[in-house]
């Protein structure tokens, strides 16, 4: 088999993506034609055809509207896994979601998202986290609210905190968080935050991020590249990067090369997970994330089946459900490899 075709057969964890992003397109037109909600446009060239985050944040959040039952959430989490599945052999998945911005309270949406992936994971053996995202346009305040809200709600399923969306200047500014990730600290809550990804963005909010924030992941993080002191804390820590190639090209208008910044971190040694972000969004697909980038890039076969496994020890596993995805993905790698 070709590489291309190898990378995409890979067994993947995906570790950042955004609930509503991973609606299937159709679905997503379909239902604002039904519940008649404004989009940008209803004809996907267009309505996904920005290239700065700023227009694309107006697509994303027209597209939250559509989510106004149960049974929206419950759909949409059932087709998602079965789509990732077929583009690229999705097993296990985090996903973001910001339970504020929808019309039905957190338990509820929560409820439907665990129903409907709890029905795929029957179906298509992908297992699955979820993790509620600070929403970064409203205030300190409403972070440390959802932490507590989280914590009162306690379902296993919530395996961590993250964040979605930019600040109403549109900046980064992870050290805003500092008393909500506190709290989550406290008792006890993963976290990760979206760190060094848009233009202008520094090094220094990966060490916010780390120090400051007590973050156990990275999302994005490619500005790190900036500065060769905070490369080489990150290298040595081995904190997991949860890189997204295609959005960069989108938002950041990087191009596939060897010089892109995910290449670059992973020729320096960081520990670099590959996944979509905002797969409908973007046009892309976890499969596409490797068969299409990774080679692009200048990396191989081994560089993926490896990069493969570092998404399984970056995920918020249990220690025996993490030893059991370890064993299927060993399994799966030795026999592409044969064949
Ligand atoms: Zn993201």
């Amino acid at each position: 088999m070709d590489l291309p075709d190898y990378l995409r057969r890979l067994p993947k964890v995906e570790l950042h993506c955004h609930f509503v992003a991973t609606i299937r397109p159709a679905t997503l037109i379909e239902l604002a034609r039904e519940k008649e909600v404004p989009l940008p446009s209803y004809d996907p060239e267009v309505l996904f055809g920005y290239d700065n985050i700023v227009d694309f944040l107006v697509a994303f959040e027209a597209a939250n509207h559509v989510f106004t039952d149960k049974g929206v959430f419950e759909r949409v989490a059932y087709e998602s896994v079965e789509d990732a599945v077929a583009a690229g052999n999705l097993r296990y998945r985090e996903y973001f979601v910001n339970a504020d911005l929808f019309p039905i309270p957190y338990t509820e949406v929560l409820d439907a998202m665990v129903a409907g992936l709890a029905a795929a994971e029957r179906d298509f053996g992908v297992g699955f986290g979820i993790i509620p995202a600070v929403a970064r346009h409203r205030p300190p305040e409403d972070a440390v609210a959802l932490v507590r809200t989280v914590l009162d709600d306690g379902r296993p399923e919530v395996v961590g905190i993250g964040q979605d969306y930019l600040t109403p200047e549109n900046t980064e500014s992870p050290e805003l968080w500092t008393e909500a990730y506190a709290l989550a600290s406290r008792h006890g809550l993963n976290r990760t935050a979206h760190v060094a990804e848009i233009p202008g963005s520094t090094a220094e909010a990966v060490t916010i991020a780390i120090e400051q924030l007590g973050c156990a992941r990275i999302d994005h993080g490619y500005h790190v590249m900036d500065d060769p002191a905070v490369v080489e804390v990150a290298r040595e820590l081995q904190i997991p990067f949860t890189c997204t190639p295609y959005s960069t090209q989108v938002l950041s208008g990087w191009e596939m090369t060897p010089e892109h910044p995910v290449a670059r971190m992973i020729r320096a040694g960081l520990n670099v997970t590959l996944s979509t972000d905002d797969p409908t969004f973007f046009r892309t697909d976890i499969g596409r994330e490797y068969a299409e980038a990774l080679p692009a890039m200048g990396f191989g076969a081994e560089d993926g089946a490896r990069i493969a496994l570092a998404g399984v020890e970056a995920a918020w596993l249990p220690p025996d459900r993490k030893d059991r995805l370890r064993a299927e993905f060993a399994a799966q790698i030795a026999s592409l490899d044969e064949a």
